[in-house]
């Protein structure tokens, strides 16, 4: 088994100057490591604020590396996930991606900030107690035109299929074909490729062409189990 240690909940005390300041430094610290390059991805990073799509016991852990618990289960991911993602993604202006596992909402915010008015971002989530926390946090940030979707996410969104980018934030066993038969040509596709409770793959996915995609193994990651259709059976995970 491997695992992150969930720091111990406590009442929040830090201000929102305390917030704003810890959320620049980790932008800077993402830039310096050169984990985060686009000038766009670092804009919405500066923006979107993280503090607020946590549960308050978790709050003032919010700028640093390490998952957080949310309502159901599910976790909000450290924040240079996120650059991790949506950088091997090449994620840009106009773009329509889907996003399974809404999880906080914090990053179908963030994608929506990348995207812009032009594109589209849909988020579907599994569990009807994280969703309603992700809907919420969405609409109160004001990010209501983000699509939040409850259902099996596995299975993609076919009603508004195609999507130029996808990632999934849940660990599944392979990554599921619907996703791929959903993606537009020269789309690309980012997840956890592995076993619950293991070290899994982070796998990047790119549609050459109609029956053509091209794979690569990004690094190695630790994330919860994807569930539904193309995902692991409840039965079968660790408890
Ligand atoms: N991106 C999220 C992190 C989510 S954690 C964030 O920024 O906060 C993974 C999420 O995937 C959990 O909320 C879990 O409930 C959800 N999930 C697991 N299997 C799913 C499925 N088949 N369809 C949609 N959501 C799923």
């Amino acid at each position: 088994m491997v695992g992150w240690i969930v720091p111990p909940p406590r009442p929040s005390t830090k201000t929102a100057e305390d917030f704003l300041r810890e959320r620049r430094a980790k932008v800077r610290e993402l830039q310096a490591s050169g984990m985060l390059r686009s000038p766009r991805l670092a804009a919405a990073m500066e923006k979107v604020p993280r503090e607020a799509f946590i549960p308050e016991p978790y709050r003032d852990y919010a700028y640093q590396e390490v998952p957080l618990p949310l309502p159901g289960e599910a976790t909000i991911s450290c924040p240079h996930s996120y650059p991790l993602f949506y950088e091997a993604l090449k994620l840009d202006a106009g773009h329509r991606f889907l996003e399974v596992g809404s999880g906080s909402g914090y990053g179908a915010a963030l994608a929506w900030e990348v995207v812009g008015p032009q594109g589209l971002v849909v988020t579907v989530e599994i569990d009807p107690e994280t969703l309603t926390f992700a809907r919420e946090n969405l609409q109160r940030l004001g990010y209501r035109e983000v699509v939040v979707v409850h259902g099996d996410g596995s299975r993609g969104y076919p009603p508004l299929a195609p999507y130029d980018r996808i990632c999934f934030t849940a660990a599944a066993p392979r990554v599921p074909p619907p996703l791929l038969a959903q993606m537009t040509l020269g789309g690309r596709i980012i997840g956890p490729v592995g076993e619950p409770g293991q070290i899994q793959d982070l796998v990047l996915i790119t549609r050459r062409g109609p029956a053509e995609w091209e794979q690569q193994v990004l690094e190695q990651v630790a994330y919860i189990p994807l569930r539904g259709q193309c995902g692991y059976p409840r039965s079968s995970l660790p408890v």
